[in-house]
């Protein structure tokens, strides 16, 4: 009997309690839709267009077991949402988080398609995840959950069909197993040809320099262009940072070489404090050597409400959507929330910091620098080329100052808030393709 396998669902892990009360009560989906239909009011977005982007076109949902190392075989289960593809393939990443659930994938799956838009990209927008929390598994059991996700989603993904990337919990290791995986699917002739099924892969299997920190630097080429119009100097400035994984890190440390100390940061273990800033590049070591910020010998252990009271110029929110709620907004003392996480204010934790005139860089321009170095990854695997760092960031610079400008122009045309503006911008781009289109048949 002890060699039995016993069936595990996958969800019988634990949250920190603060965020997981809040995420099972959360709605992010109907979150994004309010945006939409605001979006929609403002430039008169014909009502069928509305009505298609209201919900996505697919969504698949797999249950699948793996063996984990003990012997046991444990039930997990996975998304994929391929939200729009009007534009071009959905693209969009794959999450590992024990919160995961078809509500906030639907989500993410639609600002996918909003992003793309604004930067765009020949693309529509997808999300994935599987429910279960990353480290909490072996090297070894994170290889075959991935391979089984991957294989289990068979031709739904593809490099001109639905092309997925890292996002939280996953990383271009991860990326590196589902290519892998994918080409092993399709016989030996078209093996080459599909490199581009997934992006954010490792340099040496056919990623591209720049994405690791891509998200992280459009998030800086932002704030850039908002302290320019500010006349703010951002060299002495102080951030403080919830989320230290690839967005979190890569921003603190971008930030760091224009002369912004990172004073305080949080993830899933906690927060700490550090006046005299902290040094990145041993922090991003440290996190990468343990996972997580605990332990880390330099900076005072903090509440999660002392990070959120701290007076800092900025706050970089890189860690999970519904983190900035009514009691966050209220006690926050900064200048500028850069949205490098997706969602992380709520509706009424963004009403008050408006109201506090508190500016917000919205996710779907702020973060928009990690899908569009993985278009250039695609398009560099489409055509079997190399392009230098330098020239990978040139062209997001150029991508993310336009877009930053078009969505600045539109908010002060109609008055409404950056991130409505942001929906707006995409939302024409999307209606005139439907416009040109029509609908089939
Ligand atoms: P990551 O896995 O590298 O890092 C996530 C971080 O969030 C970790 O530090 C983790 O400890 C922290 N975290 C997880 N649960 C938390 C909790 N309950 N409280 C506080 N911190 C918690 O992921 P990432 O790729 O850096 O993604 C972070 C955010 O940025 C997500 O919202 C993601 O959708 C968004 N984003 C990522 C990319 C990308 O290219 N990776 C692109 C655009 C947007």
């Amino acid at each position: 009997m002890d060699n039995q396998p016993t069936v595990n669902t996958a969800g019988s892990v634990s949250v920190p309690p603060a965020s997981a009360e809040k995420h099972h009560k959360y709605e992010f989906f109907k979150v994004v839709q309010g945006y939409l239909d605001e979006a929609a009011g403002v430039i008169g977005l014909p009502e069928y267009i509305q009505t298609i982007l209201s919900q996505p076109k697919n969504e698949i949902i797999i249950n699948f077991p793996v063996k984990m190392d003990d012997g046991t075989i444990r039930l997990f289960k996975g998304y994929r949402v391929q939200h729009n593809n009007l534009l071009g393939p959905y693209k969009g990443g794959i999450r590992y988080h024990e919160s995961v659930s078809l509500d906030d994938v639907k989500a993410l799956a639609a600002m996918m398609t909003w992003k793309c838009a604004l930067m765009n990209l020949p693309l529509g927008g997808g999300k994935g995840g599987v429910k279960f929390d990353p480290n909490k598994v072996s090297r070894e059991e994170l290889q075959r959950i991935t391979r089984r996700f991957f294989h289990a989603l068979g031709s739904n993904i593809g490099p001109d069909t639905d092309i997925p990337a890292p996002d939280v919990g996953t990383d271009a290791k991860a990326m590196a197993w589902a290519m892998d995986t994918y080409m092993n699917t399709v016989g030996s002739l078209f093996r080459q040809s599909v490199k581009g099924v997934v992006t954010g892969k490792p340099v040496a299997v056919g990623g591209t320099l720049g994405r690791e920190k891509a998200t992280g630097q459009g998030l800086v080429y932002c704030i850039q262009e908002w302290a320019e119009e500010r006349d703010f100097q951002l060299g002495g400035a102080t951030l403080i940072v919830q989320g230290f994984g690839n967005v979190g890190s890569f921003t603190s440390l971008i930030l760091s070489r224009l002369g912004a100390s990172t004073i305080a940061v949080g993830d899933h273990t906690g927060y700490l404090y550090n006046p005299e800033g902290f040094n990145p590049h041993k922090l991003q070591d440290w996190v990468k050597k343990n996972r997580s910020i605990a332990g880390y010998p330099a900076g005072k252990s903090i509440s999660r409400e002392e990070f959120f009271k701290i007076k800092a110029d900025i706050l970089i929110p890189a860690a999970l959507e519904n983190q900035i709620g009514i009691e966050e907004a209220k006690n926050l003392q900064v200048k500028l929330v850069a949205e490098g996480a997706n969602g992380p204010c709520s509706p009424e934790g963004e009403k008050i910091l408006i109201e506090r005139g508190i500016d917000i860089l919205p996710d779907v321009l702020a973060n928009a620098g990690g899908v569009t170095v993985s278009y250039y990854e695609w398009v560099q695997n489409k055509r079997s080329e190399h392009w230098t760092l330098e020239e990978v960031d040139e062209r997001l610079e150029k991508a993310m100052q336009r877009a930053y400008r078009e969505v600045v122009e539109l908010a002060r045309q109609k008055k409404c808030s950056m991130r409505v503006a942001a929906y707006a911008v995409a939302l024409q781009r999307i209606a005139s393709a439907y416009g040109e289109r029509d609908i089939f048949p």
